[in-house]
């Protein structure tokens, strides 16, 4: 069932074809590019959420575990052995070099995760999720790269209202991403989500059409 709907985009697609092509999802705080993820998923594509997955995996992988604890102190983890991420966000989110080092832990093990999924799919295009592409350097490992962006304003306006967070709070963290002007730069596939969700549906089939175009 997912395979036809991709293939109502892709009618180039072979069964044969060996695993695809890695298109990097990013976007800043509040962009939308979890709601394009999820109409991505709807038209038949694979998406693996990096964030999502790393929630995940800085609990399953014992190892990790045990460097976090090493790096941040046992607090890390709360008395039930999960993660604490409101109390690491919380030390690590004005001190550079240790979320350098967090996320050096971190990012190895993701990749593994993410190498791990990618051997089990069988589409053409394949979507990774990641809110630090462009940051981190991930767009390198990508064939291409996608992004989701919308005025700061209306960015703020929806996490405020997703998350009950204060403007001085989500302005905080759209400080220490990079500018959407320098992402817009960087991009090869933009979604502009400055409209409402059926807007960003139209936006997101729109970069289907071209996506198709683009690969014939
Ligand atoms: P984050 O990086 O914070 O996880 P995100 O880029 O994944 O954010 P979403 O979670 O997709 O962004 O969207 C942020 C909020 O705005 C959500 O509550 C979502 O439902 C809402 N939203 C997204 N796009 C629109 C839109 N076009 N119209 C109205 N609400 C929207």
């Amino acid at each position: 069932m997912k395979y036809l709907a991709i293939k109502q985009h892709f009618n180039h697609m072979k069964d044969s074809d060996p695993p695809g092509k890695i298109i990097g999802l990013t976007g800043g705080i509040g962009s939308g590019k979890t709601t394009v993820a999820h109409l991505l998923q709807e038209a038949g594509f694979p998406v693996y959420t990096s964030d999502d997955r790393a929630k995940d995996i800085v609990n399953d992988n014992p190892a990790l575990k045990e460097q976090i604890q090493e790096l941040l102190g046992a607090k890390a983890y709360n008395e039930e052995g999960k993660y604490d991420r409101k109390y690491v966000a919380s030390i690590v989110f004005n001190n550079d070099e240790l979320l350098l080092k967090l996320n050096a832990l971190i990012h190895p093990a993701v990749r593994k995760d993410f190498e791990s999924w990618i051997s089990f799919q069988t589409t053409d295009y394949l979507f990774k999720e990641t809110a630090l592409l462009f940051e981190l350097g991930l767009d390198k490992e990508c064939w291409k790269s996608l992004l989701v962006t919308a005025d700061d304003n209306l960015r703020m306006k929806r996490v405020m209202d997703r998350d009950g967070k204060t403007y001085r709070e989500v302005e905080n963290v759209i400080e220490k991403q990079m500018a959407e002007n320098e992402k817009i730069k960087r991009a090869d596939f933009i979604i502009y989500n400055n409209s409402d969700l059926s807007q960003l549906r139209l936006e997101t089939e729109k970069f289907l059409k071209q996506l198709n175009e683009f690969a014939v």
